[in-house]
């Protein structure tokens, strides 16, 4: 029990930085503006935001709060769809 386990080690440190570099890369920028649906009709441009919502312009879908609902229909985002 006492003895390290080097390589699982290394692996849990490396998978670590790869999901920090994963959020930090500027390219993944556009995968977070993509506009998303939700089933009633209304959809969420990220570039407009939800100024009602209280969700700034500029705001990716992922990055709003997940108490945030559709301002038409109030579904939450899980019912969200990508367009
Ligand atoms: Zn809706």
């Amino acid at each position: 029990m006492a003895q390290p386990a080097p390589v699982l080690t290394q692996c849990a440190v490396h998978a670590m930085i790869r999901k920090r570099a994963r959020f930090s890369a500027p390219g993944e920028r556009r995968n977070g503006m993509k506009k998303f649906e939700c089933p009633c009709g209304y959809v969420y441009d990220p570039q407009v935001g939800d100024p009602e919502g209280g969700i700034a312009p500029g705001t990716a879908f992922e990055d709003i709060p997940e108490d945030w609902v559709c301002p038409i229909c109030g579904l939450g985002k899980d019912a969200f769809t990508e367009v």
